[in-house]
């Protein structure tokens, strides 16, 4: 990619063919929110709704965890909504390693960019690529991890909780420890 900027992503990324993928978008998703938030949160891929509108998480999923957040006081500026890949896989199946592999460095630009303190984890996908593939969502989800300066916490899918109501209360467990978190972050950051 040449120089970092929002606009020479988003033109690289609509127009990348690095991996199987690309044949069957409608066009790319990049992300939502802020792009100077404190906090990221990084799912999967997009799904149909999201294929159609260009956008993350603004289908049945993504209504939920925008509710939850607007119930915990989440300020819109304070995050913003990505997915690990960039193009909807074929009915919905989860990104091969290959594919999120081939589109990481994506992602890593988006992090370069939005420069957030803390990244929350949305599922397995995200969790393996970005904080451990050692152990699963269930174990790891409501940990905090340091990680080059920056605080991770995985989390399950939005998506998950609609197939499993037994998700929900530990969903909204790690939501809040992420506010709380995002409150001690922006007061440090405050001082210094
Ligand atoms: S998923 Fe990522 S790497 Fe694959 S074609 Fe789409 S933008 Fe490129």
């Amino acid at each position: 990619m040449a120089e970092l900027s929002w606009e020479n992503l988003e033109k690289a990324v609509s127009a990348c063919r690095a991996c199987p993928l690309y044949r069957g978008r409608l066009q790319t998703v990049l992300g939502r929110g802020s792009r100077s938030a404190t906090v990221m949160f990084v799912g999967e891929g997009p799904g149909r709704q999201e294929d159609e509108q260009g956008l993350p998480f603004v289908g049945a999923a993504g209504k939920f965890l925008d509710v939850a957040l607007e119930s915990l006081s989440f300020d819109p500026a304070d995050y913003y909504i990505a997915n690990v890949v960039k193009c909807r896989p074929p009915m919905n199946r989860t990104p091969e390693p290959s594919e999120a592999n081939a589109c990481l460095n994506f992602l890593r630009a988006q992090f370069a960019l939005v420069r957030p303190r803390i990244i929350v984890c949305l599922g397995s996908v995200a969790h393996t690529n970005l904080v451990s593939a050692e152990q699963s969502i269930s174990r790891a989800r409501g940990q905090w991890i340091l990680k080059k300066g920056i605080l991770f916490m995985s989390t399950f899918h939005p998506a998950a909780l609609l197939r499993d109501e037994q998700k929900k209360l530990p969903f909204w467990q790690d939501l809040k420890q992420v506010r709380q978190k995002l409150d001690e972050v922006k007061a440090q950051t405050g001082a210094e």
